[in-house]
């Protein structure tokens, strides 16, 4: 699960996240949905420690990020975790980008062996049963030996979710996972992230794509400005009440 209490982010001067407050209960599908600017790359971010808090906190399956409370005279007081304690809570967590980020001189099946063994530690026969299996689980168990060059944007894209996959994590985070995809490839993603739904997974999924949402989600959250402007189960899609809601779905439908 995650909680987001008042969570607050400045880059500098400007104030880009105004107290955000979410909920993703465990198995459950979250979809965020925003204009561009809206802070939603930013939450991700903060959720997966890629940037630290200005306000607030972020609980991870009960446990705050970043933090830990210690007493020191008598007094509750919050200190920074170390980059190992910041490392292992990071590891609960699977992001997958826009842009698909793999390693060009590595084969698929590399990619998705490198952070098991490499963080993890594993050792490389059974870091290769495992990404196997995970790249079995996204389509893609004929496509081992082949380099990012050699893959559709579909594909490249499905290596990356096998990768995050690997590493067993318990939330996925994705952040507009098919903005950057052609057309005709777009599906094929959303039929693997639909999928690890139905399998279970902790999903938090920014995206565009409204009838993803709509069938998939079990929460949406529409952000503007920084801030929450609507919440709801997948129906507030259908008949969305804030005006700023209303006018976004207007344009993207
Ligand atoms: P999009 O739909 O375009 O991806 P978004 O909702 O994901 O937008 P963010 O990427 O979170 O929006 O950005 C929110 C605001 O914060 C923007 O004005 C952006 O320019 C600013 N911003 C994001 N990251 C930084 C940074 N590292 N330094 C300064 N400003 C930043
Ligand atoms: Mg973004």
């Amino acid at each position: 699960a995650v909680r987001a209490v008042g969570v607050h982010k400045a880059f500098g001067s400007l104030h880009v996240l105004k107290g955000v407050d979410m909920t993703v209960m465990p198995g459950s599908v979250t979809v965020i949905l925003g204009p561009s600017g809206s802070g939603k790359s930013t939450f991700l971010r903060l959720i997966n420690q890629l940037e630290t808090l200005t306000g607030g906190r972020i609980e991870v399956n009960g446990e705050m990020i970043g933090y830990r409370y210690v007493e020191r005279r008598g007094r509750r007081m919050l200190q920074t975790l170390d980059d190992r304690a910041v490392a292992a809570q990071r590891e609960k967590l699977g992001m997958v980008f826009q842009r698909f980020n793999l390693f060009p001189h590595m084969t698929a099946l590399e990619n998705v062996m490198e952070a098991p063994v490499h963080v993890q530690g594993m050792r490389r026969a059974e870091a290769r049963q495992l990404a196997i299996a995970e790249l079995e689980r996204v389509g893609l168990g004929g496509r081992l030996d082949h380099y990012p060059a050699q893959l559709s944007g579909g594909q490249q894209q499905r290596v990356a979710i096998a990768r995050a996959l690997a590493m067993k994590p318990s939330i996925m985070l994705f952040d507009e996972p098919t903005s950057a995809l052609d057309p005709e490839l777009v599906g094929e993603v959303l039929g693997v992230m639909r999928s690890l739904a139905d399998e279970g997974m902790t999903m938090i999924v920014v995206t565009h794509e409204i009838g993803f949402a709509r069938e998939v989600a079990d929460q949406v959250v529409f952000m503007d400005g920084g801030v929450v402007v609507e919440q709801g189960g997948p129906e507030i899609i259908a008949h969305p009440s804030a005006p700023r809601f209303r006018e976004f779905l207007a344009h993207v439908l």
